[in-house]
């Protein structure tokens, strides 16, 4: 792996580096204990059909066989968001966005093409520099290209495809320049040169994977073709360079962070319905990774997360586009371990951007570090779970999108600048810390940009039937096809529940279902046209309304929400508050804290301000007999304590020291 850095990101990598002493432990794979049973249905369904092979040894053969998607995500240009805080993010990050100047975004490019520019670099990992520091320069150019893409669709937004469009025709250039087989990069390609040698250099392939991402994106969303051409051209150069290395060699490469390589060549080749360009994505198989998760062991213990989960994703479009049940059993596993086993109450995973412990031991992860809960890897573990989703339309999948939305998503956004965070810290006394205008370009600066231009991406599901409504997100849905359009109105989670108003359709029978989230307690009250209905559905289920439809129909659902404790598996004294699906944190003032503090640290640095967290003591196990609603929605206060708190839905603080965890007797 790359050498340690004194940078945030793959800090986790030089702790393992650099602690020679707690090393072997921490990389050692050791076998899990024995825990809850994986919910995995194919475990169920294919128990003792276990190959008594590695399922990734051997060759890999691509045979393009794609699967049927049980439901799929309605286009994000046919899904408008409406007033609320997801407009306020998406506003927001649409002004970061429109602050950072063409330019600067593509110099680097330009300049390591030999072509003039006369912009200013971008700092942080974007900084044109000649040592370490900048080696992952361009990647936030990808990035910057998806979510231009992504703006175009969700909010029509022409001047983010004009700037878009303008980068793509400018990267075009810079590529024909360099005239190296496809090759586009904003760094040599002596820079794979050290890969293929295993000398020391970053993550060469993990920033080409966002460009050629970027590309796609252009293309598939906002119809650039010449991006199509562009990622052609790069995917050509992949093939080159990947095909020249023995397959032994070229699992030891896997071994550094290369992204999503295998998913946005797979991509590709959907796209083109090229196959060539799926077996240069097979190359793109970490195959010592895959083969424990398609046997469903956890081995995860020691890895660095955000280097995986993207890997994981492109098996899952590996297993749609071939069938091969190999990766279908990859994705599906590591889905259900990472979120059962190995999740903070936020939806978050990770600890100094590994997985540090052995599953179902987060309460001693936690303690290991002040950065947990990578926001990368929040964004990656949803962008899986839509995949699974699709497959299946099983609701519980979207009550970890839900939490993971309302806790780790919204309010990881600073309000008005767009700044976004690169842990959500979840050490008692932490405090949110935020990324510079133009100084950081974090990974989790790429993904920020990416999360807050496609937040309707996944409000509103189809089948063949009718629409799955699956957030309660106020938005306005236009099934075009179908002459049918919905509108739904809501302040969820400070107001308990949605209304859904049918403005237009025709007069044939459409399904409407409803998610009824987990966490409520009893099947919902759900009025149509102002009278309760006598159908209801189960908590983790869906309610089917099917009928024909008029304009002017109303649907109201109520989503009552109770106050309830999770504690860690392995220390049931730490606890989280929350209420329905809301994480509550308490508030634990402000005192000492300083801008430079909160902007610029990619996580707090709690030893220079350290704090003494309060303890509780339960009056009962019934969390609503010492924590009751303060004056506020969503707001409320513990009694009875030596120094008691008020607690507001974590989404909601900022500038302020925090504690989602505390110790309960
Ligand atoms: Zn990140």
């Amino acid at each position: 792996m790359a050498k340690p850095r004194p940078l945030g990101r793959r800090s986790f990598v030089a702790a393992l580096t650099a602690s020679t002493a707690a090393a072997p432990a921490l990389l050692a794979q050791q076998a899990p204990p024995a825990g809850a049973p994986n919910p995995n249905t194919s475990v169920q369904q294919r128990q003792g059909t276990l190959p008594e092979v590695p399922p990734f040894d051997g060759p890999i053969e691509f045979t393009r066989k794609p699967v049927a998607a049980k439901v799929e995500a309605f286009p994000m240009t046919q899904v408008r968001l409406l007033a609320g805080p997801y407009k306020d993010a998406e506003e927001w990050n649409r002004g970061y966005m429109q602050r950072l100047p063409e330019e600067r975004l593509v110099r680097n490019f330009l300049l390591n093409a030999g072509l003039p520019s006369s912009a200013e670099s971008l700092g942080g990992w974007e900084q044109d520099t000649a040592d370490r520091a900048g080696e992952l320069r361009g990647h936030f150019t990808g990035h910057f290209l998806s979510a231009s893409a992504q703006l175009w669709a969700s909010a029509g937004d022409k001047g983010a495809k004009a700037k878009g469009d303008a980068m793509v025709a400018d990267l075009a250039r810079a590529q024909q320049k360099l005239g190296a087989g496809g090759y586009l990069s904003a760094f040599p390609t002596e820079w794979f040169d050290r890969l293929d040698a295993r000398k020391p250099v970053w993550a060469p392939f993990y920033t080409i994977h966002k460009i050629m991402a970027g590309m796609f994106d252009m293309y598939q969303l906002a119809g650039n073709q010449q991006a199509l051409t562009v990622l052609e051209g790069m995917s050509n150069w992949a093939d080159t360079w990947s095909a020249s290395k023995s397959e032994e060699h070229m699992q030891d490469i896997l071994n550094t962070e290369y992204g999503g390589m295998n998913e946005v060549l797979y991509n590709l080749a959907a796209a083109t319905g090229e196959d060539r360009w799926a077996r240069v994505g097979d190359r793109f198989t970490k195959k010592k990774f895959f083969n424990p998760l398609a046997s469903r062991r956890d081995e995860l213990r020691g890895l660095h997360v955000n280097t995986h989960i993207p890997q994981v994703i492109g098996g899952a479009r590996r297993y749609e586009l071939s069938g091969d049940y190999r990766f279908h059993d990859v994705a599906d596993y590591f889905w259900w371990e990472v979120t059962g086993a190995r999740t903070y109450v936020t939806g978050g995973t990770s600890n100094g951007e590994g997985w540090l412990a052995q599953p179902r031991q987060l309460a001693a992860e936690l303690k290991r570090s002040t950065a947990t809960a990578e926001c990368c890897c929040a964004y990656n573990m949803m962008k899986l779970t839509r995949h699974l989703y699709s497959w299946t339309a099983d609701p519980r999948y979207f009550d970890h999108y839900e939490r993971t939305m309302l806790n780790h998503r919204i309010g990881t956004i600073y309000p008005k600048t767009g700044a976004t965070q690169y842990y959500l810290s979840l050490t008692p006394g932490a405090w949110k810390t935020f990324n510079t205008e133009d100084q950081s370009f974090w990974c989790c600066t790429g993904t920020g940009v990416e999360e807050y231009s496609k937040l309707q991406d996944s409000i509103y599901w189809r089948d063949g039937q009718g629409i799955y409504v699956n957030q309660f997100i106020p938005s306005e849905l236009d099934w075009a096809e179908k002459g049918f359009q919905l509108r739904q109105e809501t302040r969820f989670p400070e107001q308990q529940g949605t209304t859904l108003t049918v403005t237009a359709a025709n007069a044939s029978p459409l399904a409407l279902r409803l998610r009824v989230p987990s966490w409520l307690r009893t099947a919902p009250t759900v009025k149509l046209n102002g009278k309760v209905l006598d159908a209801s559905a189960s908590p983790g289920s869906y309610l089917t309304l099917s009928r024909p439809w008029k304009a002017g129909d109303k649907i109201e659902m109520q989503l009552p929400m109770q106050l309830h404790i999770e504690a860690m598996p392995d220390d049931p004294k730490t606890q989280a508050i929350l209420y329905g699906p809301v994480v509550l944190a308490g508030d634990l003032g402000n005192e000492g804290l300083t801008p430079e503090m909160i902007v610029g640290p990619n996580a707090p640095r709690l030893q220079r301000l350290p704090i003494q967290v309060p303890t509780f003591q339960a009056a009962s196990a019934d969390p609503s007999s010492w924590i009751k609603p303060g004056d506020r929605a969503l707001t409320f206060h513990t009694t009875g304590q030596a120094k008691d708190v008020t607690l507001a839905p974590l989404n909601s603080i900022f500038d302020r020291r925090y504690s989602v965890y505390w110790q309960v007797s």
